[in-house]
């Protein structure tokens, strides 16, 4: 079932049901020839207040084939419209487990995003953690034309692909994209690959279960304030929707 938030349609799972469809998506054996491969979208606040400026992003979003609630102010968002969401599936921590599902059975991952030199930097970590993954192959995220990172991801034919543009290049990217690439599974994640690489720290535990990761990269990245400004009036327009649905 779908919850919708300020029109993105959210799938309402646990991170343990996501991490099973998601695996179950990644199957090309059950795929008819020449279909699209599938790809997960995981908004925050900031992505769904964008989707309401443009109309291609949330075109995107809408063709995802699971769309998971990444920041906590979507689930305060899901919570007003009197249509809870399960769970917070941080699309950090979702790519973490299905990485570690992928080591287990052997499977590969494609990194795809950041500045150069920096999936390079998260694969070495993920080697040294995820002992049985398989990289299938790096690229960075500045590349002028599609065509020959495409050839690249092919020839590579990953289970998986990190795609680690930032929103909403990324998800324009994997709609614009999806019938010509071989892949098993891409997930747009942001700055993921920075946290990876330890570019860039994620918020310390104790922040992360207060609920206030958002505000530990704001201090961390105060240019990230006109960014940030999304949040509050994506409450606001939450907010409304709500008196107006009475
Ligand atoms: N990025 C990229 N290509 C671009 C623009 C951005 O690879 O043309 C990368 C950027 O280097 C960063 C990520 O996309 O690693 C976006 O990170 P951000 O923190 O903005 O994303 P968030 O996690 O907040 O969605």
């Amino acid at each position: 079932m779908k919850t919708d938030v300020l029109d993105v349609k959210f799938d309402g799972l646990t991170m343990h049901e996501a991490l099973e469809r998601a695996e179950a998506l990644m199957d090309r054996s059950e795929r008819e020839e020449g279909a699209p491969a599938p790809y997960i979208v995981t908004p925050n606040p900031e992505i769904v207040w964008l989707c309401r400026k443009n109309p291609d992003l949330a075109r995107a979003v809408s063709a995802a084939a699971l769309t998971l609630p990444d920041g906590i102010g979507i689930i305060y968002g899901a919570k007003i419209l009197k249509t809870p969401l399960p769970e917070r599936v941080a699309g950090f921590d979702f790519a973490m487990g299905l990485l570690a599902r992928l080591a287990a059975r052997g499977k590969s991952v494609f990194l795809l995003g950041a500045k150069p030199g920096v999936a390079e930097m998260a694969a070495e970590k993920l080697l040294s953690t995820h002992p049985g993954l398989v990289i299938a192959g790096t690229q960075d995220g500045y590349f002028q034309e599609d065509e020959p990172v495409l050839e690249k991801i092919n020839v590579a034919a990953p289970d998986l692909l990190l795609v680690c543009l930032g929103a909403p290049k990324q998800e324009l990217f994997m709609e614009k994209n999806a019938a010509r690439l071989n892949v098993g599974l891409m997930i747009g994640l942001g700055g993921s690959l920075d946290v990876l690489s330890g570019t860039v720290q994620r918020a310390p535990e104790g922040w992360r279960r207060a609920n206030l990761e958002w505000l530990y990269r704001l201090l961390k990245q105060p240019s990230r304030i006109g960014r940030m400004m999304r949040l509050p009036l994506f409450l606001l327009a939450v907010l409304w929707r709500r008196i107006v649905k009475k």
